[in-house]
């Protein structure tokens, strides 16, 4: 295909990445961003080998390890009775460098915007985007909110997460969100730097420490830690006051006091509201829409910005096999469709055993998944499951 001109709207890691790779085919791209700085919300996530793959092709995988935390197992004990219930090794995969990689989010940011300025893609920042137009000849012009119309493209990449104004509203906001920290690793605690944990009471409370690597400019390790709450409860919490949650964090698990010493005003935690949502269409002449623009998910199996990687990966793969943007449209959907899919499916069946008001599923949890899951075949199936490999996507894009 000729080099096309494409807009690529948002600088999350679908965005950045698929800038990258769309540029370094030789396309002519111009990234949209409404931060006046580009920056990243939030506090850190867990990088899989599938996004792993994707960043190894762009050659930032080295970049990416020297700021994250290997991660080993996942790890989650009902407090009541102190059992086990998720135990996940990453070494049941059987390849001894399979690991997860949990990294700040400025830290991926940083990384992958760095790469796009040391490429010259042109990124235009203080632009709030509020919709598309497509033209007679199939090209589509972007809608800014201060009444600019940007020169007509031949693709729109919509890459603005998961309250895109480029694709319709479609799904539902979850009761349950979390509020996120990210604090210094303690030293000489009883905290495990090689797992993500957690600790739960039934499936409304759970608390959550992931080892997130360092942060740009600051050598001290990081951790998040994450406490399961409703949105409509966030107005009580900030009510309560700092020390009555902390009481009741340090109820469901003493070992983060040295992380709760940290906290000292409460908007230090941000809090995070999940949605679940897939489009239907995620293709339309001249515009496709990729990571949570697509489909967006609690981030119970910890996937969205790996599925956000893969999809940036399929694009470009996608744009050197079709025969024009609309061939190559469909071309990238279909490369992605089914391992969306099964992730959206899978996540929606997981996220009420552990962040829900059920009495039932939690119960069983505690009581059947906690011992089944350390029977063959059970220990690879939830490695593969969290490394975000069934359905086999890497294979399908040619990735390792
Ligand atoms: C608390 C939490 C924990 C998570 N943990 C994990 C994890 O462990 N592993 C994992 O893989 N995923 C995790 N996720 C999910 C992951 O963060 C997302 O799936 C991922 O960031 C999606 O990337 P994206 O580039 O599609 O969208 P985003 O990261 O949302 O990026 C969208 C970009 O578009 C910009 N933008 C938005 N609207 C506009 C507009 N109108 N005009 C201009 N710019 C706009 C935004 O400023 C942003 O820069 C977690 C999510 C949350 C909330």
């Amino acid at each position: 295909m000729t080099p096309l001109h494409i807009a690529i709207a948002g600088c999350g890691p679908a965005g950045l990445a698929a800038a990258l790779l769309l540029h370094r085919d030789g396309h002519r791209v111009r990234l949209y961003e409404r931060f006046e700085t580009p920056r990243p919300i939030g506090s850190g996530l867990l990088i899989q080998p599938t996004g792993l793959a994707v960043l190894e092709r762009l050659g930032l995988d080295t970049a990416l390890k020297a700021h994250a935390a290997c991660v080993e197992r996942l790890l989650g004990k009902a407090v009541r009775s102190g059992a086990t219930v998720l135990d996940v090794r990453y070494s049941a995969l059987g390849t001894p460098l399979r690991v997860g990689l949990g990294i700040h989010r400025a830290a991926l940011f940083a990384i992958l915007y760095e790469a796009v300025r040391a490429e010259a893609i042109p990124v235009h920042t203080s632009a709030e985007i509020t919709g598309s137009e497509l033209g007679a000849n199939g090209q589509r012009a972007l809608l800014l909110a201060d009444g600019r119309r940007e020169v007509p493209f031949d693709l729109i990449v919509d890459a603005l997460g998961t309250r895109t104004p480029l694709a319709p509203p479609t799904g539902k906001e979850l009761a349950y969100g979390a509020l996120w920290a990210s604090l210094d690793w303690p030293e000489n605690s009883a905290l495990n730097p090689h797992a993500l944990e957690q600790r739960y009471r039934a499936a409304s409370i759970m608390a959550g420490v992931l080892p997130i690597g360092t942060a740009p400019h600051d050598a001290r390790a990081k951790a998040a830690l994450f406490w399961s709450i409703k949105g409509a409860d966030v107005p009580k919490w900030r009510e309560a006051g700092l020390e009555a949650w902390k009481a009741q964090v340090r109820a469901v698990w003493p070992a983060v006091e040295p992380l709760l010493e940290q906290i000292t005003d409460p908007d230090q935690l941000v809090f995070a509201r999940y949605a679940h949502r897939t489009l239907k269409t995620p293709g339309e002449t001249g515009l496709i829409h990729i990571g949570d623009a697509w489909h967006s998910a609690s981030p119970q199996l910890g996937q969205g910005a790996n599925m956000a990687l893969l999809d940036a990966w399929a694009l470009a793969l996608a744009f050197r096999e079709g025969s024009d943007v609309s061939d190559a449209i469909a071309i990238a959907i279909a490369y992605r469709r089914f391992h969306v899919w099964l992730y959206q499916v899978l996540t929606a069946f997981f996220t009420p055993v552990y962040q829900s008001d059920s009495r039932l599923i939690p119960f069983l949890r505690d009581r059947l998944v906690g011992p089944v899951s350390k029977v063959w075949p059970a220990p690879g199936i939830q490695a593969a499951l969290v490394s975000g490999l069934v359905g086999g996507p890497l294979g399908r894009l040619h990735l390792r």
